[in-house]
């Protein structure tokens, strides 16, 4: 029965048993936009706006901002959007953004880390990303990359409500963030974890390198106990905790991270019916089920096998 119930997915992110999981796109460009709602997404779980800066040669002005962010929104007018503030450095570095050499540029002045020495460009694209969301008819949220700490966070939303945006959040993709996500929660309106990095910095593994990608596997347990965390300090604190990382485009994985207590699933197109469909066929006990057999496992393979059999059993 359950396998005839996994073939369906009538469009709203739930468990069989009414548990709502948003199913939300990944997005960074109108195109992208187009297919994720086309796919039946229900909203939007990260719009990267790099797209807009990365060949740019100075800093776009916000009215070109507020232009090419309301064609990515537009398809989803009237549903929620989380606008992702700029993620730039390391492996994107910006041509009007003269950044000193680092000898670990994953490590280094990143992200929000950037807005911390320029915070009139983060003030500048906040502006942008305001006027779209009225453009657009979006329901948008905004959100930071690269947080580490509460005071980071705190920081940037007080930046986001001065610039009129109601709701502010921030990723949690380093270590320390997770660690500290119930801190990160009672001063932000939700979190959403950002599983490439958030492996690639608890494994110390390059996410970019072959030869340590097995470290970066989203089944590591390593990599499943932070996850977990962060769902306690959701539950804990009321306030919704997402996922944005790969990891939410695995149907299976899906069903752990709900399991987890994490309140939404933000993924690229092609997976958004796979993974709604996955969670309708399972009941929210089952996901508890199969998220504390995952979570207790020694391994990548014990794992996947543990969360299946919970949910199959
Ligand atoms: C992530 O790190 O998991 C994430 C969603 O952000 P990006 O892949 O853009 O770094
Ligand atoms: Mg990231």
């Amino acid at each position: 029965a359950k396998a005839a119930a996994v073939a369906e997915w009538n469009g709203t992110g739930a468990t069989a048993d009414g548990r709502k999981v948003k199913v939300l796109g990944n997005v960074g460009s109108p195109a992208d936009a187009e297919a994720a709602a086309r796919a039946g997404a229900e909203g939007v779980g990260l719009f990267r706006t790099e797209f807009c800066y990365l060949d740019a040669p100075a800093e776009p002005p916000v009215q070109r901002q507020r232009e090419a962010y309301t064609a990515v929104l537009t398809p989803f007018h009237g549903k929620p959007v989380i606008v992702r503030t700029l993620d730039a450095g390391a492996d994107k570095p910006l041509a009007f953004l003269s950044q000193e050499d680092e000898p670990n540029p994953a490590l280094g002045v990143r992200g929000l880390r950037i807005a911390f020495d320029l915070p009139e460009v983060l003030d500048r694209q906040l502006e942008a990303i305001a006027a779209a969301a009225a453009d657009s008819g979006a329901e948008v949220s905004v959100m930071a990359p690269m947080v580490a700490t509460a005071t980071e966070a705190a920081w940037f939303v007080e930046r986001a409500r001065a610039a009129g945006i109601a709701r502010a959040g921030v990723m949690i993709e380093v270590p320390a963030a997770a660690l500290s996500a119930r801190e990160i929660l009672e001063v932000s309106d939700f979190v959403s974890i950002g599983t490439n990095d958030l492996a690639q910095y608890t494994f110390a593994a390059d996410r970019q390198l072959g030869a340590v990608a097995p470290l970066n596997d989203p089944w590591q347990p390593g990599l499943l106990r932070l996850l977990a965390m962060v769902g306690e300090a959701a539950r804990a604190t009321g306030k919704p905790a997402g996922v944005c990382g790969e990891a939410a485009a695995d149907p299976l994985l899906a069903r752990v991270l709900a399991g987890f207590g994490l309140t939404s699933l933000s993924m690229n197109a092609a997976a958004v019916r796979a993974v709604g469909a996955s969670l309708a066929g399972v009941t929210f006990d089952e996901c508890a089920a199969a998220a504390g057999a995952a979570v207790a496992a020694p391994d990548v393979s014990s794992a996947r096998a543990a969360a299946s059999a919970a949910v199959s059993g």
